[in-house]
């Protein structure tokens, strides 16, 4: 279902790149309401802005199908067991949820700051274990996974036809080199993976299930010992209970393709014969020097770093988006200038607009022009070329038709905080109009007054050469 103005404005469909078929497809979801699942952070460290690149581009996806009128079920899961986790947790001699809680945290207030909207669900997989359980139990039953000595399962992966369709190994003859524990691992180790690992010694206090308490009520399944899941199967067994056996679009960084996803594919398509995504979207790595950035080659930078250098979390955003998503991106602080360089542009026209009613038109058709970009593939720069080039128009004519509707379309599909005055609740309005009056007719101390009230409602004004703005603190 798409909103009244697409239709309108005649519009034509949505495309999206399929890394499983390597061709731009016609977004049609199966149901009326569309589903996303969306691989989220590990939580052994705060998010750095290599993952923000992935999980800013998901929150444009979602914001781009809101815009279109498209209901959407989103999910992103919380990866707070896995070896990482588990080494992290060891390390400072805690629990897993004490050592994952604070970073999950971060996430969210990141997440915050950073204007990403709140997915509909967000899975911990600790909280899915039994499922994961039944799920490598089914598999085992099934014949698509054996028992090694000591209990532990894996995956075979010459019983699954289809595997390396994902990460392209069909060229390659697929000849695994045996088995391979650790959840990640390179393409050239085609291997078995673990479905589930028997508990040893290094996984300390993390095991399942706990006690008769926390079993659940359909039972552990009798084949699965005493251990843990691969982080693969996490996601097939989340995905499972939360959106059955398929779901629309599956995203993640282009390092989810292999082993992740593919396994992903493997462990619930050997189960249920359905596609696990009608689309797989990844997004291309944020790199540093070249260099993917990455917590293990220690080249990171968190949104605190960047902010504590004096940079609003929404010029971050604003750069993360300006790359095409399939494009690697790199960070330099000279690209970051330019994107903060960019939404002030973007702000002063926004903010420098008068509203006046005359026809909406110009507006509009720049607007068309944004969204036909953006509904082939999400195809950012061009999107911004458009906005640019519109804003130049604004500021040399502020009353401009359709400005208003050109902004406060953009502020939803992009939510990089240009409109702030335009959205400013009526109550700090009528504050601000009454300081205005106090100062204008020399009555200061009222007007500090009114000023101070604005700020205790979280404003701030300022005085410029076009008059007062106001900001939010
Ligand atoms: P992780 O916390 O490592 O599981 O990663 C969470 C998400 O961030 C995954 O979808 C990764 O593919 C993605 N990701 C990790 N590093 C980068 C990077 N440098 N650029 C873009 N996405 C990344
Ligand atoms: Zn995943």
């Amino acid at each position: 279902m798409k909103s009244k103005r697409a239709q309108s404005a005649g519009l034509t469909d949505f495309f999206l790149f399929n890394t499983l078929t390597r061709t731009r497809e016609r977004f049609a979801p199966q149901a009326k309401t569309a589903t996303l699942y969306t691989c989220g952070p590990t939580v052994y460290a705060t998010p750095h802005l290599g993952n923000w690149r992935t999980f800013v581009f998901d929150d444009l996806l979602r914001r781009f199908l809101s815009y279109r009128g498209y209901q959407l079920i989103q999910a992103m899961n919380l990866t707070d067991v896995d070896d990482k986790t588990i080494a992290g947790a060891t390390a400072q001699k805690v629990s897993l949820a004490a050592f994952t809680d604070p970073f999950i945290k971060a996430f969210h207030d990141d997440r915050a700051r950073l204007g990403i909207e709140d997915a509909e669900h967000y899975p911990r997989a600790t909280e899915y274990i039994a499922e994961m359980a039944r799920f490598a139990a089914e598999l085992l039953e099934r014949g698509f996974a054996y028992q090694t000595p000591d209990g532990s399962l894996y995956f075979s992966v010459k019983k699954f036809r289809a595997y390396g369709l994902l990460a392209h190994l069909e060229d390659q003859e697929l000849r695994p080199t045996g088995r391979v524990k650790h959840d990640e691992y390179e393409k050239e180790e085609i291997a078995d993976f673990a479905l589930w690992k028997a508990w040893d010694k290094e996984d300390g206090d993390v095991f399942w299930p706990r006690d008769v308490q926390n079993q659940p009520a359909s039972g552990w399944p009798a084949s699965i010992p005493k251990g843990r899941p691969g982080w693969h199967i996490e996601c097939s067994a989340m995905l499972r209970a939360l959106f059955g056996a398929s779901v629309d679009l599956h995203t993640g960084g282009v390092d989810n393709i292999f082993p992740h996803h593919q396994n992903e594919i493997a462990q619930s398509e050997a189960l249920t014969g359905k596609p696990l995504a009608h689309s797989w979207l990844h997004v291309a790595h944020l790199t540093l020097n070249g260099e993917k950035m990455a917590k293990s080659k220690g080249n990171i930078t968190t949104l605190e770093d960047v902010v504590k250098e004096g940079f609003d979390p929404l010029d971050v955003r604003y750069l993360l988006l300006s790359a095409h998503y399939r494009q690697p991106l790199d960070f330099t602080e000279d690209s970051l200038k330019a994107a903060r360089g960019a939404r002030a542009s973007l702000r002063d026209a926004a903010q420098g607009l008068k509203i006046v009613s005359v026809s909406s038109e110009k507006g509009l058709i720049a607007l068309q022009r944004v969204e036909q970009a953006l509904l082939d593939d999400l195809n950012v720069p061009k999107a911004l070329a458009v906005i640019h080039t519109f804003a130049k128009q604004v500021k040399a004519d502020p009353t401009i038709g359709g400005g208003k509707e050109f902004f406060e379309a953009l502020e939803r599909i992009f939510g990089l905080g240009i409109l702030e005055e335009l959205m400013v609740p009526q109550k700090v309005k009528e504050l601000v109009a009454k300081r205005e009056e106090a100062r204008t007719g020399g009555n200061f101390v009222r007007a500090d007054e009114l000023r101070q009230k604005v700020g205790e409602l979280g404003f701030r004004i300022e005085d410029t050469p076009n008059g007062v703005r106001i900001f939010s603190n």
